[in-house]
């Protein structure tokens, strides 16, 4: 049992275990708390070599990142066992609600359409940002957005992430240094499905999926492959057919959808076009939050500036001392440098990562 498992780490100082909140293919994610502040946070922990791998990939592309819309990283530690086995342990910010999928089950499968119109926008920023930035999510779906105490969202789990500009050319052809290409099944892209590269316009279509799976509670497709996914596969990859749009949708939500699940890629709209899109950038209710980082943060949030955290007294080693804090983010590199030994894996080609559906 995980509960009351004390730690320490050189970036952390002690901290403690607390109970599992999650779980995905490639591991475990507890609760965790500060032993000083009384901060939380989470630790998402990889003992497997493939999961090892895809953590590992996370940590890096997270490093690289700041932005308000995508999960922050706290700092990393691996630590070997006699065996020469290791875990891998990745600190993160809490993100209180948990996964869309979790707060979809607990109000009773679908969510409400203005909320839906609310995360959606928050998604695309995050997605413009990381397209900004080179990268493919790769995997997105509501298991892997989160939701803040404040009603914040933030795109996670950056285990099948992709850096684009890691593609080298060959012969004059774009070929991709992967071996392979990780995602979810009834979320990918029908190119992606059918090998033929990965490129930004693939998150949108996930993207589409994942409003079809606020809409309705079920995943796209109507969880069409459960019963044969390679029925399924062939069906998204080399028919014609588009996921079956959610009912009671808006015009203008329908539309949105239409541009996102165009089967064309080339075609598709970009994170950048659909926030001009009349069903994002069209009114919200008063008291909805306003978009850009400057929303006031979770009283669970944490800020880090380079080479420490930034709390509200410099001498704190770990943010969030001020739980009421309501300051802007400010786009500068929060992201705490790891230890140079922990750097040391394997590269994470070869591998493959097709996650359950
Ligand atoms: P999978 O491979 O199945 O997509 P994974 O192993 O990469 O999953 P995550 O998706 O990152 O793991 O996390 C699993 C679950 O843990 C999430 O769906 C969410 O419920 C919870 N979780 C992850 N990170 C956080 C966080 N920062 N704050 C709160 N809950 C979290």
């Amino acid at each position: 049992m995980a509960g009351n498992q004390h730690c320490s780490c050189s970036l952390l100082g002690e901290w403690m275990k607390g109970k599992v909140i999650g779980s995905g293919s490639f591991g475990t994610v507890h609760l965790a708390m500060n032993k000083t502040s009384g901060s939380l946070f989470v630790v998402k922990s990889a003992e497997s070599g493939a999961g090892i791998r895809a953590l590992k990939n996370e940590a890096d592309i997270l490093k690289s990142l700041n932005s308000p819309y995508i999960v922050r990283c706290l700092g990393r530690s691996l630590s070997n066992k006699n065996n020469g086995e290791g875990t891998l342990d990745v600190f993160m910010e809490y993100m209180a609600g948990g996964s869309l999928s979790d707060v979809a089950e607990k109000f009773g499968g679908a969510l409400d359409s203005e909320v839906i119109r609310l995360y959606t926008r928050e998604i695309l920023h995050g997605l413009k940002y990381l397209h900004e930035n080179g990268i493919v999510h790769c995997d997105l779906k509501c298991k892997n957005v989160l939701l803040g105490s404040n009603g914040n969202v933030k795109l996670a789990d950056f285990g099948c992430s992709k850096r684009l500009n890691d593609r080298k050319i060959s012969n004059g052809e774009s070929i991709y240094s992967w071996k392979s290409i990780g995602g979810t099944p009834l979320w990918m892209a029908p190119e992606v499905l059918r090998n033929e590269g990965l490129d930004f316009a693939s998150d949108i279509w996930s993207l589409g999926c994942l409003v079809i799976e606020m809409a309705t509670g079920i995943p796209p497709w109507n969880g069409l492959n459960v019963s044969n996914p390679m029925a399924a596969v062939l069906k998204i990859a080399c028919g014609n057919e588009k996921p079956q749009l959610p009912t009671g949708f808006s015009q203008e939500g329908l539309d949105f959808l239409e541009k996102c699940l165009e089967r064309n890629p080339e075609q598709r709209w970009t994170a950048e076009e659909l926030l001009n899109h009349p069903y994002i950038s069209g009114k919200f209710p008063m008291n909805s939050r306003k978009e850009c980082g400057c929303s006031p943060s979770s009283i669970l949030d944490f800020r880090i500036h380079e080479g420490g955290y930034d709390s509200d007294d410099s001498r704190d080693e770990f943010p969030g001392r001020n739980p009421f804090s309501t300051r802007c983010f400010e786009e500068k590199n929060r992201m705490v440098e790891t230890q140079e030994a922990e750097n040391d894996f394997e590269s994470s080609e070869d591998w493959i990562t097709v996650r359950s559906i």
